[in-house]
């Protein structure tokens, strides 16, 4: 399958990893839009917030936890960051693997783009 992420996770294309379990996969986003731009992926191929079930939702939680694990990691807990899904073309999702944008290191306006 043609998927940059499961590409990166499997270690077949570049991707800066900071955190791996058998779960989820973290790497840096390729172009941040902020100091802290982190992307948290689940090792299986799910495509979107669509393509979840009931089997998934432990996974989703798994990812938050993840994410303010790396949030403390990364010095912005307190400062604060925003976690993002993007759902579908209106959301602006233009990779089509699950994952969860955290974004932080500076003030951050409304909206996300
Ligand atoms: P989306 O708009 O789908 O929510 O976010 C996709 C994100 O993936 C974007 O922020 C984009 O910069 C990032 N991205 C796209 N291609 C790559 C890649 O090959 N490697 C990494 N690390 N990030 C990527
Ligand atoms: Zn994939």
């Amino acid at each position: 399958m043609a998927c940059i992420f499961c590409q990166i996770i499997e270690g077949k294309a570049p991707g800066k990893i900071l955190f791996r379990d058998e779960q989820v996969t973290a790497f840096r986003d390729a172009h941040p839009i902020a100091p802290i731009h982190i992307l948290i992926v689940p090792n299986i191929h799910i495509s979107t917030v669509n393509d979840m079930t009931t089997d998934n939702e432990c996974l989703v939680g798994h990812m938050v936890n993840v994410a303010q694990r790396l949030a403390r990691d990364y010095g912005v807990s307190t400062s604060g960051y925003r976690l993002v899904l993007n759902t579908g073309p209106d959301a602006g999702q233009t990779i089509f693997h699950l994952h969860l944008h955290l974004i932080g290191g500076r003030a951050l306006p409304f909206h996300f783009r």
